[in-house]
């Protein structure tokens, strides 16, 4: 594959960012965010669109991703890089702590798993949890959310997996990253159209913790309830 398929490699050291108007604002607050992604556009449309131009002209018939990437919203993960994919390989879910709440048919969530499952059929699911991560640090830590409600109630839905965290050993925060993990595998086990396709045979599920500092993976092993490399696991996948 090619090396960066994306083109999300950085962009040059040099390369400056002019401060414009904000137009979203309305008002003449200094904006270096948008300028980038407008400049990141530009680029786009010379260059990757162009190399890429026959797969989107086919994408733009319908999707059929292999995988539903289920990952936290952090900025700093980015699903098809870390697995060199490209458009349409991926269906992602992203939200604060990549939790999986019980089914329920008022579940935005919930709906977007409902729909890969049963109607992309994408044959993988990986929950992806990260080193890090804000939104279980504030689980690990409620005087941190005491202005975000939203945040509070959200990342409450994994205290099963901060019981299970506090109740081991080590050092907290990761142990609860790779905890919430397990248990949004569980939680997906649950719902009934997951549980009839595993029983089939026409899903796997898979529990990944990403570093962000090492550019690593670890899987989780249900067999040994604990986590290996991701490539000792490739079987997993076949
Ligand atoms: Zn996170």
């Amino acid at each position: 594959m090619a090396s960066d398929p994306l083109g999300t490699a950085p962009r040059n050291q040099g390369e400056t960012v002019q401060q414009t108007e904000n137009p979203a604002t309305g008002g003449g607050a200094p904006s270096t965010a948008l300028p980038e992604v407008l400049q990141g556009y530009e680029r786009f449309r010379e260059n990757h669109y162009r190399r890429l131009e026959t797969l989107f002209r086919r994408l733009a018939g319908g999707q059929s991703p292999k995988v539903l990437f289920i990952t936290c919203s952090d900025s700093r993960i980015d699903p098809c890089l870390l697995t060199q994919t490209l458009p349409g390989d991926l269906f992602v879910v992203r939200n604060a702590g990549n939790i999986v709440p019980e089914y329920r048919e008022d579940s935005g969530e919930c709906a977007t798993i409902e729909y890969a499952v049963k109607v992309l059929k994408t044959p993988h699911v990986v929950v992806c949890g990260h080193s890090g991560c804000g939104a279980m640090a504030g689980l690990l830590d409620p005087g941190q959310l005491e202005t975000l409600p939203a945040v509070r109630r959200w990342v409450a839905l994994s205290q099963p997996a901060l019981e299970r965290a506090q109740a081991a050993s080590g050092e907290k925060l990761p142990e609860l990253v790779r905890q919430n993990v397990i248990l949004q595998l569980e939680r997906l086990r649950a719902y009934p159209f997951i549980s009839s396709a595993l029983e089939s045979g026409a899903l796997r599920l898979h529990g990944w913790v990403y570093d962000i500092g090492g550019g690593t993976i670890v899987e989780y092993d249900p067999q040994r309830r604990a986590f290996s490399d991701l490539a000792s696991l490739a079987g997993a996948w076949a």
